[in-house]
């Protein structure tokens, strides 16, 4: 059963807004997401892009591989979602911009080989040493 999600940046100049279920949701490790996001993790969840929209506000969009670009706040700064050539139909948002984060539960680790290596977090999650997309 589809339920509806929103977020939106710390700012309150960015609000989304997706249907559909809270799945496909991994703590990525990338060196990447660190750097754009300032986090030592970042957790995604992944919806359809059909699925989304955003309410309020226009984000920035920054290109961080020939791949990847990252939608954030041009105010606070506030890392909102990314998406990959790689899965053109899919939409990837932060677990920690939705306005209920604590439903959106971890189901695996990503780019573990860029794990710094005094994290210890989620230890029975399955992990993955780059990225499997299906
Ligand atoms: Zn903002
Ligand atoms: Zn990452």
């Amino acid at each position: 059963m589809p339920n509806t999600y929103e977020g939106g940046c710390q700012c309150e100049a960015v609000r989304y807004q997706f249907t559909g279920v809270l799945r496909d949701i991994a703590h990525c490790h990338c060196a990447t997401c660190r750097r754009t996001t300032g986090g030592i993790v970042t957790t995604w969840l992944t919806t359809q892009r059909a699925d989304f929209r955003w309410l309020k506000g226009k984000p920035k969009l920054y290109a961080s591989s020939a791949t990847c670009s990252r939608y954030f706040c041009g105010d606070c700064g506030a890392q909102l979602a990314l998406f990959t050539t790689l899965s053109p139909d899919s939409l990837d948002i932060t677990v920690a911009t939705l306005d209920h984060p604590e439903q959106a539960t971890a189901d695996r680790h990503i780019w573990v080989q860029s794990r710094l290596p005094w994290i210890h977090l989620d230890p029975h999650l399955p992990e993955e040493q780059q990225e499997r997309i299906e």
